[in-house]
């Protein structure tokens, strides 16, 4: 069996924005970070002192909120030239070919389409992460928009497993059906309408591998199944993921590395010809930002420099952020795009490219 550190490897520059749309979901997942930013619902009217990422009327989490330093409520952006504007100004001062949507829940946004078509507009490719509980609604519009794709958050396969990571006020089983009705279906509509569909599954240990083998039998078909290790990993999920691996006799292809922040994947294919990853996190951090920072020493960073992300502050400008552990960090977009911090991310990004490329270059032209 090939080990994966003797994979060929692709490095691909990391040219993408997140961008945080809206605030509100319908779920309320126990983990959630909510890139970084307080629950805006349960937090109106609060000084900013006095956030709290813990569960409010909304059962919702903002899990780093305690330590991050977040000093703004996330607005809903809204399709207008302000948008468009901050794209480009992103865009001319880092090269940004890819803008990738966040929340809260991203299809809830009511101009969905809109926005989609503003970003291609601007020159990108666009995509987003979803829970899929309204996507069947929003899809055909954003399809016909220019929207590329969509990453589901797929938390189980059953009503059970649903409910079982949602705050007591949404964990009862009915809902719960009713959600990964909407999944279903937003799979469904997404490849009607020539989205491409993956499915992002996170495996903390042994005991959730039986559930991650259930999604990729029931959903692998229509889409491509991401699995992820668990941030807070201390082993157990790597090992968890080898197991699922194992059981379903997937080959390890090829190892694609984003140069520039911390995603990697490795490629697998199964038996039956079908295409699986596994997704982890490289220790990347910036050389300045990240310098000194107390969560790296105390050995607690847990997404690793994982690139730039957009937020519209309520009554505010847009801001830029760099670590959803350190929302201190946030810049206005104005300020951000005249910083050494913009300067830093844009030359990290050349300069892991050369390295890795150097690093792997041979290995991968002597295969
Ligand atoms: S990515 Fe950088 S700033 Fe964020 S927690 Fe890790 S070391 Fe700290």
């Amino acid at each position: 069996m090939t080990e994966t550190n003797e994979l060929p490897v692709t490095v691909v520059q990391d040219r993408t924005l997140r961008v945080k749309i809206i605030d509100a979901c319908g779920l309320a997942c126990t983990f959630c970070h909510n890139e970084g930013t307080p629950v805006t619902t349960d937090n109106l009217g609060r000084e900013a002192a006095r956030f709290t990422g813990t569960p409010g009327r909304s059962g919702r989490v903002s899990i780093y909120l305690a330590t991050n330093g977040a000093r703004f409520l996330p607005e809903r952006i809204k399709a207008d030239t302000d948008f468009a504007l901050a794209l480009a100004a992103v865009r001319g001062s880092l090269p940004t070919s890819e803008v990738h949507f966040t929340g809260g829940e991203p299809t809830l946004h009511p101009e969905l389409p809109e926005l989609v078509r503003i970003a291609r507009r601007v020159g990108m490719t666009v995509g987003l992460t979803s829970n899929g509980e309204n996507g069947a609604a929003v899809l055909p519009d954003c399809a016909a928009a220019g929207l590329d794709r969509i990453n589901l958050s797929v938390f189980g396969t059953t009503p059970e497993e649903l409910a079982a990571v949602q705050a007591p006020r949404l964990a009862s089983p009915t809902l719960a059906t009713r959600k990964l009705d909407a999944l279903a279906a937003t799979i469904d509509t997404a490849s009607r309408h020539g989205v491409k569909v993956s499915a992002n599954i996170v495996i903390p240990d042994h005991d959730h591998v039986a559930r991650v083998l259930r999604v990729i039998e029931e959903h692998g078909r229509a889409v491509t199944v991401r699995m992820l290790v668990n941030l807070e990993d201390d082993g157990t999920s790597l090992a968890a993921m080898r197991e699922v691996v194992g059981r379903l006799g997937a080959v390890p292809v090829r190892r694609v590395v984003t140069a520039g922040a911390s995603d990697q994947r490795i490629r697998y294919r199964l038996p039956d010809g079908r295409t699986l990853y596994a997704k982890s996190i490289r220790p990347v951090r910036l050389p300045d930002a990240c310098a000194g920072c107390r969560f790296d020493e105390e050995g607690n960073c847990q997404e690793g420099y994982y690139g730039v992300r957009m937020y519209r502050a309520r009554n505010g400008p847009f801001m830029v952020g760099v670590c959803i552990q350190r929302m201190d960090l946030c810049l206005s977009l104005g300020e951000f795009v005249m910083s050494r911090r913009c300067a830093e991310v844009r030359d990290f990004r050349v300069e892991e490219t050369a390295r890795l490329t150097a690093l792997y270059a041979p290995a991968s032209l002597a295969r």
